[in-house]
Protein backbone atom coordinates (compact mmCIF):
# COMPACT_ATOMS: atom_id res chain seq x y z
CA UNK A 1 0.00 0.00 0.00
CA UNK A 2 2.44 2.40 1.05
CA UNK A 3 4.37 1.81 -2.66
CA UNK A 4 1.11 3.00 -3.93
CA UNK A 5 0.59 6.12 -2.34
CA UNK A 6 1.63 9.48 -4.08
CA UNK A 7 2.33 12.78 -2.62
CA UNK A 8 -0.30 15.06 -3.62
CA UNK A 9 1.03 18.21 -2.20
CA UNK A 10 3.33 19.73 -0.64
CA UNK A 11 2.73 23.06 0.94
CA UNK A 12 5.44 25.38 2.17
CA UNK A 13 5.38 28.38 4.91
CA UNK A 14 8.29 30.64 5.45
CA UNK A 15 8.01 32.06 8.67
CA UNK A 16 7.44 36.05 8.78
CA UNK A 17 10.86 36.47 10.09
CA UNK A 18 12.26 34.99 6.76
CA UNK A 19 15.01 33.50 7.74
CA UNK A 20 16.48 30.71 5.14
CA UNK A 21 17.63 28.01 7.92
CA UNK A 22 16.15 24.77 8.76
CA UNK A 23 14.08 25.69 11.54
CA UNK A 24 12.16 28.52 9.02
CA UNK A 25 10.35 25.49 6.85
CA UNK A 26 7.22 23.97 7.58
CA UNK A 27 6.29 21.18 5.49
CA UNK A 28 3.22 19.39 5.33
CA UNK A 29 2.67 16.16 3.17
CA UNK A 30 -1.03 14.64 2.19
CA UNK A 31 -1.39 11.09 1.20
CA UNK A 32 -3.35 10.61 -2.25
CA UNK A 33 -2.89 10.50 -6.12
CA UNK A 34 -0.55 12.86 -8.40
CA UNK A 35 2.90 14.55 -7.60
CA UNK A 36 2.29 18.86 -7.19
CA UNK A 37 5.21 20.40 -6.07
CA UNK A 38 5.03 24.64 -5.02
CA UNK A 39 7.18 26.23 -6.81
CA UNK A 40 7.83 28.17 -3.62
CA UNK A 41 9.09 24.70 -2.12
CA UNK A 42 11.82 24.99 -5.16
CA UNK A 43 12.82 28.29 -4.09
CA UNK A 44 12.97 28.09 -0.93
CA UNK A 45 15.03 25.03 -1.17
CA UNK A 46 17.24 26.73 -4.51
CA UNK A 47 18.30 29.26 -1.87
CA UNK A 48 19.09 27.54 1.46
CA UNK A 49 21.52 25.40 -0.73
CA UNK A 50 22.85 28.60 -1.80
CA UNK A 51 23.42 30.09 1.79
CA UNK A 52 25.15 26.86 2.68
CA UNK A 53 27.30 27.09 -0.66
CA UNK A 54 28.22 31.00 1.10
CA UNK A 55 29.18 29.84 4.39
CA UNK A 56 31.39 27.09 3.37
CA UNK A 57 33.01 29.04 0.69
CA UNK A 58 36.21 31.26 1.66
CA UNK A 59 35.68 33.41 -1.33
CA UNK A 60 33.26 36.12 -1.83
CA UNK A 61 30.46 34.43 -4.01
CA UNK A 62 28.07 36.00 -5.95
CA UNK A 63 25.47 34.04 -4.59
CA UNK A 64 25.08 36.76 -1.87
CA UNK A 65 24.55 39.36 -3.97
CA UNK A 66 25.88 42.24 -1.75
CA UNK A 67 24.83 45.51 -2.92
CA UNK A 68 27.84 47.79 -4.18
CA UNK A 69 28.87 50.82 -1.98
CA UNK A 70 29.45 54.34 -2.98
CA UNK A 71 32.44 54.82 -4.90
CA UNK A 72 35.21 55.77 -2.43
CA UNK A 73 36.67 58.22 -5.24
CA UNK A 74 35.11 62.12 -6.21
CA UNK A 75 31.53 61.42 -8.16
CA UNK A 76 29.23 63.86 -9.66
CA UNK A 77 25.92 62.72 -10.11
CA UNK A 78 22.83 65.13 -11.03
CA UNK A 79 19.58 65.49 -11.54
CA UNK A 80 16.30 67.85 -11.06
CA UNK A 81 12.49 68.04 -11.68
CA UNK A 82 10.69 66.99 -14.90
CA UNK A 83 10.00 69.71 -17.09
CA UNK A 84 13.81 71.03 -16.20
CA UNK A 85 13.17 74.13 -14.63
CA UNK A 86 15.54 72.97 -11.43
CA UNK A 87 18.97 71.14 -11.72
CA UNK A 88 20.64 70.32 -9.29
CA UNK A 89 24.37 68.75 -9.19
CA UNK A 90 25.86 66.66 -6.43
CA UNK A 91 29.46 66.64 -5.78
CA UNK A 92 30.73 63.77 -3.02
CA UNK A 93 34.48 63.99 -2.19
CA UNK A 94 36.80 60.93 -1.39
CA UNK A 95 35.43 58.91 1.51
CA UNK A 96 37.69 60.07 3.75
CA UNK A 97 36.28 63.50 3.40
CA UNK A 98 32.52 62.92 3.54
CA UNK A 99 31.03 63.18 7.10
CA UNK A 100 30.55 60.32 9.41
CA UNK A 101 26.41 59.96 9.83
CA UNK A 102 26.06 60.72 13.90
CA UNK A 103 24.32 57.93 14.33
CA UNK A 104 26.44 55.50 12.90
CA UNK A 105 27.74 52.61 15.10
CA UNK A 106 31.21 52.11 16.63
CA UNK A 107 31.23 48.91 14.62
CA UNK A 108 31.26 50.78 11.04
CA UNK A 109 31.74 54.01 9.25
CA UNK A 110 28.85 54.95 7.76
CA UNK A 111 29.23 58.49 5.91
CA UNK A 112 27.36 60.71 4.15
CA UNK A 113 25.56 60.92 1.52
CA UNK A 114 23.38 57.70 2.48
CA UNK A 115 21.08 56.40 0.23
CA UNK A 116 18.28 55.27 1.99
CA UNK A 117 14.65 54.02 1.45
CA UNK A 118 12.01 55.45 4.07
CA UNK A 119 8.93 53.83 5.39
CA UNK A 120 7.63 56.85 7.52
CA UNK A 121 4.09 57.94 6.57
CA UNK A 122 4.38 61.91 6.08
CA UNK A 123 7.05 61.74 3.30
CA UNK A 124 4.96 58.47 1.66
CA UNK A 125 1.96 61.05 1.47
CA UNK A 126 4.36 63.76 0.37
CA UNK A 127 6.22 62.24 -2.53
CA UNK A 128 3.01 60.09 -3.23
CA UNK A 129 5.11 56.81 -3.29
CA UNK A 130 5.08 53.99 -1.45
CA UNK A 131 8.77 53.60 -1.20
CA UNK A 132 10.24 57.35 -0.97
CA UNK A 133 13.82 56.70 -1.34
CA UNK A 134 16.39 59.55 -0.08
CA UNK A 135 19.97 60.63 -0.59
CA UNK A 136 21.17 62.35 2.27
CA UNK A 137 22.96 64.66 0.74
CA UNK A 138 25.19 67.12 2.83
CA UNK A 139 24.03 70.40 1.63
CA UNK A 140 27.48 72.01 1.18
CA UNK A 141 27.95 68.81 -1.33
CA UNK A 142 25.12 70.58 -3.57
CA UNK A 143 24.47 73.40 -6.17
CA UNK A 144 21.72 74.21 -7.39
CA UNK A 145 20.87 75.86 -11.18
CA UNK A 146 17.33 77.65 -11.86
CA UNK A 147 15.92 78.57 -14.85
CA UNK A 148 11.95 80.61 -15.29
CA UNK A 149 9.19 78.07 -16.24
CA UNK A 150 9.37 76.99 -19.49
CA UNK A 151 6.20 78.27 -21.74
CA UNK A 152 3.21 76.02 -22.11
CA UNK A 153 4.18 74.45 -24.75
CA UNK A 154 2.36 70.80 -24.94
CA UNK A 155 4.23 69.80 -27.59
CA UNK A 156 7.66 70.75 -25.45
CA UNK A 157 6.81 70.69 -21.94
CA UNK A 158 10.59 70.30 -21.05
CA UNK A 159 13.36 72.16 -21.26
CA UNK A 160 16.65 70.90 -22.87
CA UNK A 161 18.91 69.90 -20.37
CA UNK A 162 22.17 71.00 -21.81
CA UNK A 163 20.48 74.71 -21.99
CA UNK A 164 20.64 74.47 -18.43
CA UNK A 165 24.06 74.34 -16.94
CA UNK A 166 24.20 77.06 -14.50
CA UNK A 167 24.66 79.40 -13.00
CA UNK A 168 25.29 76.59 -9.74
CA UNK A 169 24.34 78.16 -6.96
CA UNK A 170 25.27 76.96 -3.45
CA UNK A 171 21.57 74.71 -2.50
CA UNK A 172 22.15 76.02 0.84
CA UNK A 173 21.53 79.79 -0.75
CA UNK A 174 18.93 78.26 -2.83
CA UNK A 175 16.53 76.27 -1.44
CA UNK A 176 15.86 77.50 2.08
CA UNK A 177 12.69 78.53 2.76
CA UNK A 178 11.91 82.10 0.67
CA UNK A 179 15.31 82.08 -0.88
CA UNK A 180 15.79 85.67 -2.18
CA UNK A 181 18.03 83.77 -5.03
CA UNK A 182 15.10 81.51 -6.07
CA UNK A 183 12.63 84.58 -6.48
CA UNK A 184 11.16 83.89 -10.37
CA UNK A 185 12.34 80.46 -10.41
CA UNK A 186 9.80 77.66 -10.31
CA UNK A 187 10.79 76.46 -6.60
CA UNK A 188 8.35 76.16 -4.19
CA UNK A 189 8.33 75.27 -0.12
CA UNK A 190 5.97 73.63 1.55
CA UNK A 191 6.62 72.93 5.69
CA UNK A 192 4.74 69.54 5.84
CA UNK A 193 5.87 70.09 9.59
CA UNK A 194 6.97 72.33 11.92
CA UNK A 195 10.99 73.23 10.93
CA UNK A 196 10.68 70.54 8.14
CA UNK A 197 10.76 71.66 4.48
CA UNK A 198 10.12 70.14 1.43
CA UNK A 199 10.46 71.59 -2.31
CA UNK A 200 8.95 71.16 -5.11
CA UNK A 201 9.08 72.67 -8.60
CA UNK A 202 5.82 74.83 -8.98
CA UNK A 203 5.57 73.99 -13.06
CA UNK A 204 5.63 70.29 -13.09
CA UNK A 205 5.28 69.30 -9.01
CA UNK A 206 8.36 67.00 -8.79
CA UNK A 207 8.87 66.76 -5.30
CA UNK A 208 12.65 67.14 -4.90
CA UNK A 209 14.35 67.91 -1.23
CA UNK A 210 13.09 67.77 2.34
CA UNK A 211 15.34 69.47 5.02
CA UNK A 212 15.22 70.63 8.60
CA UNK A 213 15.59 74.03 9.78
CA UNK A 214 17.62 74.28 11.97
CA UNK A 215 19.36 71.10 11.53
CA UNK A 216 19.22 68.45 14.87
CA UNK A 217 22.30 69.16 16.60
CA UNK A 218 25.20 67.22 15.94
CA UNK A 219 24.26 67.21 11.98
CA UNK A 220 25.53 69.35 9.23
CA UNK A 221 22.95 70.79 7.18
CA UNK A 222 21.49 68.22 4.81
CA UNK A 223 19.48 68.35 1.63
CA UNK A 224 17.41 64.35 1.51
CA UNK A 225 17.00 64.35 -1.97
CA UNK A 226 14.63 62.25 -3.56
CA UNK A 227 16.63 59.26 -5.56
CA UNK A 228 13.80 59.27 -8.23
CA UNK A 229 14.63 62.43 -9.68
CA UNK A 230 18.37 62.12 -9.78
CA UNK A 231 19.25 61.47 -13.43
CA UNK A 232 18.62 58.13 -15.11
CA UNK A 233 22.62 57.93 -16.17
CA UNK A 234 23.34 57.67 -12.61
CA UNK A 235 20.72 55.43 -11.51
CA UNK A 236 21.71 52.88 -13.21
CA UNK A 237 25.07 52.28 -11.32
CA UNK A 238 24.70 49.32 -8.90
CA UNK A 239 25.76 51.83 -6.34
CA UNK A 240 22.73 53.94 -6.29
CA UNK A 241 21.00 50.80 -4.83
CA UNK A 242 19.42 51.95 -0.99
CA UNK A 243 21.96 51.04 1.22
CA UNK A 244 18.74 51.52 4.37
CA UNK A 245 15.64 51.26 5.22
CA UNK A 246 14.08 53.53 7.45
CA UNK A 247 11.60 54.05 9.53
CA UNK A 248 10.60 50.61 9.59
CA UNK A 249 8.89 50.73 12.67
CA UNK A 250 6.04 53.23 10.62
CA UNK A 251 6.06 50.91 7.60
CA UNK A 252 3.60 48.75 6.41
CA UNK A 253 2.89 45.51 6.43
CA UNK A 254 2.86 44.23 2.57
CA UNK A 255 5.14 47.39 1.76
CA UNK A 256 7.67 46.27 4.23
CA UNK A 257 7.27 42.91 2.13
CA UNK A 258 7.49 44.15 -0.87
CA UNK A 259 10.34 46.04 -0.10
CA UNK A 260 12.77 43.28 1.54
CA UNK A 261 11.39 40.79 -0.36
CA UNK A 262 10.73 42.10 -4.08
CA UNK A 263 7.32 41.99 -5.91
CA UNK A 264 6.00 38.25 -7.40
CA UNK A 265 3.38 40.20 -9.14
CA UNK A 266 3.57 39.23 -13.03
CA UNK A 267 5.69 41.32 -15.22
CA UNK A 268 4.62 43.15 -18.56
CA UNK A 269 7.16 45.41 -20.73
CA UNK A 270 4.55 48.06 -21.29
CA UNK A 271 1.43 48.84 -20.02
CA UNK A 272 -0.50 45.79 -21.99
CA UNK A 273 -1.24 43.63 -19.49
CA UNK A 274 -1.35 40.51 -22.38
CA UNK A 275 1.99 40.86 -22.81
CA UNK A 276 4.35 38.93 -20.50
CA UNK A 277 8.23 39.02 -19.89
ZN1 LIG B 1 9.82 71.38 -13.02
Amino acid sequence: MAAATNIEAFRLARRRDQNLGLGSLELEVWEGRGVTVNLSFIEAAFKFCCKIIARLSPLPSLLTLRKMPLPETPFVIEGGCNCHAIRYRIQVPEVSARPLNPTSPASESIRLPMIAIDHCNDCRAATGSILPTWMCVPADMMAVSLRPAPPVDPSNPRIPIVDNDGPWIPALEALKDGSSVARGSTVRWFNSSPKRTRTFCGHCGTNLTYAIWPMVQGYPDIFDTLVGTIDRIYLEKGWMEPERQCWWDKGIEWVQALSFNGSKAPRHPSSRVDESV
